[in-house]
């Protein structure tokens, strides 16, 4: 069937089956990546989760088609590199202008795909695409400029030493489907920024912001292949891993081990943010109306769907009736459905299928070792998929919603006797993602948040540390591997090379041939001398 008719087939089966017109400008975005595609190939159907309607379909890649992209990719990357930071910035720029002129149609992709409210979309989405594409194309050539070494080692004395950045080639990003944007995409910018190419595999769940994107991209003068986006399920993914010269990945830390064992296979780095159990500590003398606003919008934003949401709040008993009542009071106030624009709704749907049961069995497992559930608690009916707001209390670490990533709109919340109790149980974790502590004693509550390991812990805040791009993000323990964001953030998509330039020098070195027994004496001498002064208490 011809592209244009099978297009316009499309359109009206979607005219028939009630999808808005805005589903079918999403389907644009798909059938061109059809186009792109392979005739023939095996198709994903891509699902608003809010409606349960399917809004496009996307080819399934194989090996071969990955391999043949990985050619173009390389083929593509020499130019690109070549062409230096400023130029490379230029198209950034173009993108970040063009990101804000068309925000209305990357928010309705975000929102179709995933189900999540524009507020979702525009906030954490958008808002840091936007923000991206400025940070990298400013700082790349600060963060990879070349280093001048000062060494204290004297054989190199008068010698250049320079450490210097070379982009690695060809960069692979696999991305989940919670943030198409933030997740998948934006870790293509600064790998971009770097003079890499870049393929890039979305979730076969989330595949057409990712499209888009690139779209967009080429639109602002991205030159072609240099990002090529990989549509496909788990098969593309490993694919990719075979073809790259690095891999990011984003998502569950059993398919990040799964990603880390394949890319040792091929001696290629990996950088992995993976999942986690973020914990919240709330101490007596905590301003409780914003600590308790704070627990419910970074427990409740994206549905939960967050990797650094709040996923378990520990509470000083003094205060927490009142942090608990105040907490349910406002999640009972919450509006949950499908988004029809701004202001309509606070909680979205949850996008992917299988994570329904993974709510449901934690909330199922808490309630019967004895957890109560004060508002919400379950899933609700159709169309579309949404859990109700929940708060759950009496829970302890028994509880899979205490320890497992639950990743949906739930709240449990635990009484502690004080802070040390608080800072054991929160440390009581395979993760180590992201924390947050609340205390008007901020030197107090700085001490604490530095007693937890996490990549990230804020005070009197939560979450707010990803917005910062200056500042490393990335995860202690099963929450990943290596950081995204700051210089190592852009580094991690290049190799180091370190060069020695020597201008003037002997015409032979006095540690070389010939060995002469006195030579030796004298240098073990110096180096006594060198070495030996200095206290050693
Ligand atoms: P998954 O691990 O299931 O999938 C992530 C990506 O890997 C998808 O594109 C998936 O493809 C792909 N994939 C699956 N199998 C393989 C394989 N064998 N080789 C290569 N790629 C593969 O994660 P989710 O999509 O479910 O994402 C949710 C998880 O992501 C949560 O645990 C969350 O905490 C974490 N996350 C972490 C963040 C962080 O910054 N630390 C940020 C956001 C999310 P497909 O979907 O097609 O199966």
């Amino acid at each position: 069937m011809a592209g244009a008719q099978q297009d316009q087939m499309e359109r009206e089966a979607h005219a028939e089956n009630g999808v808005s017109g805005s589903d079918a400008a999403v389907t644009d975005v798909a059938t061109a990546a059809s186009a792109a595609g392979q005739a023939g190939a095996a198709s994903i159907s891509v699902e608003n989760p809010a409606t349960g309607q399917v809004v496009a379909t996307v080819p399934d890649l194989d090996a071969e088609t990955v391999a043949e992209m990985a050619r173009r990719g390389r083929a593509a990357q020499q130019h690109w590199n070549a062409i230096g930071f400023e130029a490379r910035g230029r198209v950034l720029l173009r993108a970040q202008k063009w990101l804000l002129d068309n925000g209305e149609r990357v928010i309705e992709t975000i929102v179709s795909e995933t189900g999540k409210t524009y507020e979702d979309a525009e906030f954490a989405e958008v808002a840091y695409g936007v923000n991206a594409f400025g940070f990298w194309a400013k700082n790349a050539p600060k963060y990879l400029a070349d280093r001048h070494v000062k060494s204290s080692q004297l054989l190199v004395r008068g010698k250049k030493l320079i450490v210097r950045y070379r982009p690695l080639g060809l960069i692979g990003v696999i991305g989940p489907w919670n943030y198409p944007l933030t997740n998948s995409f934006g870790d293509c910018i600064p790998a971009l920024a770097a003079g890499n190419s870049v393929i890039l595999k979305p979730s076969e769940v989330t595949p057409l912001t990712s499209l888009l994107m690139a779209e967009g991209l080429r639109e602002c003068g991205l030159p072609e292949d240099v990002l090529q986006v990989a549509t496909g399920r788990g098969q593309t993914g490993a694919a990719l891993i075979e073809q790259v010269d690095m891999v990011m990945f984003t998502g569950s830390t059993r398919t990040g081990r799964m990603v880390a064992q394949e890319a040792a296979k091929r001696l290629i780095p990996c950088s992995l943010e993976l999942g986690g159990k973020d914990p919240m500590i709330v101490l007596s003398d905590a301003d409780l109306e914003r600590a308790a606003n704070l627990a419910v919008y970074y427990s409740m934003q994206n549905a939960g769907q967050t990797c650094i949401s709040i996923e378990r709040a520990y509470v000083e008993a003094p205060i927490y009736d009142e942090f608990v009542a105040k907490v349910t009071e406002k999640v009972r106030a919450l509006r949950v459905g499908p988004p029809q624009g701004p202001g309509s709704v606070e909680v979205g749907a949850i996008t992917f299928p299988p994570q329904m049961q993974t709510i449901e069995e934690h909330v199922a497992d808490a309630r019967a070792k004895g957890a109560r559930v004060l508002t919400g608690g379950n899933a609700m009916p159709g169309p579309g998929r949404f859990f109700e707001p929940t708060v759950l209390v009496d829970v302890d670490h028994t509880m899979k919603a205490m320890t497992e990533e639950t990743f949906g709109p739930t709240l449990p919340i635990m009484k502690v006797a004080d802070a040390e109790e608080a800072v054991r149980l929160a440390n009581e974790s395979p993760y180590g993602l992201g924390a947050s502590v609340f205390t008007k004693d901020a030197a107090k509550g700085e001490q604490i948040a530095r007693r937890i390991h996490a990549g990230a812990a804020n005070v009197n805040d939560a979450l707010i540390n990803y917005t910062a791009l200056e500042l490393p993000m990335g995860g202690a323990k099963a929450s990943g591997l290596g950081t995204r964001h700051g210089a190592g953030g852009i580094r991690k998509y290049c190799e180091e090379q370190s060069l020695v330039v020597t201008k003037m020098a002997l015409k032979r070195e006095v540690h070389m041939f010939p060995y002469k027994a006195r030579t030796t004496r004298l240098i073990q001498r110096f180096f006594k001398l060198l070495y030996g002064r200095g206290r050693r208490d």
